[in-house]
């Protein structure tokens, strides 16, 4: 797949269509529906009913919970302006969250409905947002869904995910998604219990990488930890090389710093350093990463 995002400037220039005004979203909007009644829409396989009301890791239930909706400017320089919509609830629980507690607590988030949020989109379109991101949006898969047979412009879709999402979100994501935006965190699985409560997150990870790198455009975010960088981010990247090419679009995130309860953890509890950062970025350059 071509990494230089050649089709979603093809759709922004009006040449193409976002790949959900194709898609068979009535089938896949009932087929989510079904994993809800006993959801696995993430890596974490609660397996409860969200359709009754039950509620899993993520506390998602099957409503809108929305706690920040705005254009963006601090993407990537493809994606900004974006229109992008943080939503309420976490299939992972990072002890260093930015947006904690108002990201993993869908309770903290405003309820809006499927036209509400198709509306914003079409507004976001019209004030020139070159895209529709959601952040965190995998257990709101099934919402995402039936908002889209709402949504009337040619908006390219942004997938801003964890990339801890399963299989089967996978699969109903093909066709859909325009951008897969996703994160690798993890090497170590070690690590990802420890800091995200998120077990076998990297064998989920390096999955749905390979899928996304199929299915359609990527950019990959590696977000550099101190003393991370040997169990996480240089492994991660070799990976990445090996695994998905020396052109893949990789974002080396240097901005760590320690947020809610990032200090009870005495390795991450501080900003990276100018030389951390420096290291990994010649690591990635030295393996042979092209596209950073
Ligand atoms: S999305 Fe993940 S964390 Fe949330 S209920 Fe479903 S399986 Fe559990």
């Amino acid at each position: 797949m071509n990494n230089a995002l050649s089709n979603y400037y093809r759709i922004l220039s009006g040449k193409a269509k976002p790949r959900f005004k194709s898609a068979d979203l009535d089938r896949k909007i009932k087929q989510a529906g079904k994993i809800l009644e006993s959801c696995e829409l993430c890596e974490r396989k609660c397996r409860i009913n969200r359709a009754e009301g039950r509620l899993g890791f993520c506390r998602a239930g099957t409503e809108w919970r929305i706690f920040g909706a705005h254009s963006h400017f601090g993407e990537e320089s493809e994606l900004v302006p974006s229109g992008t919509i943080f939503l309420a609830g976490c299939t992972m629980r990072c002890v260093y969250c930015q947006n904690a507690p108002q990201s993993i607590k869908p309770e903290l988030g405003e309820m809006w409905s499927d036209k509400e949020v198709a509306e914003w989109i079409d507004k976001k379109h019209k004030e020139g947002c070159r895209n529709i991101n959601f952040v965190s949006p995998d257990c709101y898969l099934w919402n995402i869904l039936k908002v889209l047979k709402l949504v009337k412009s040619d908006i390219p879709v942004v997938w801003n995910s964890n990339a801890y999402y399963s299989e089967k979100t996978a699969e109903l994501l093909k066709g859909i998604v325009d951008v897969y935006l996703l994160d690798f965190r993890y090497f170590n699985e070690k690590c990802a219990i420890e800091l995200s409560s998120a077990p076998n997150y990297p064998e989920a990870a390096k999955r749905n990488h390979l899928i996304a790198n199929k299915d359609a455009e990527m950019i990959i975010r590696v977000l550099v930890m101190p003393n991370h960088i040997e169990c996480d981010a240089k492994p991660i990247l070799k990976w990445i090389k090996e695994n998905l090419g020396a052109g893949t679009r990789v974002n080396i995130l240097a901005q760590y710093h320690p947020c809610w309860k990032a200090m009870e953890y005495k390795e991450i509890n501080r900003a990276l350093s100018m030389e951390e950062c420096g290291e990994v970025v010649v690591y990635a350059k030295r393996i042979g990463l092209k596209n950073l």
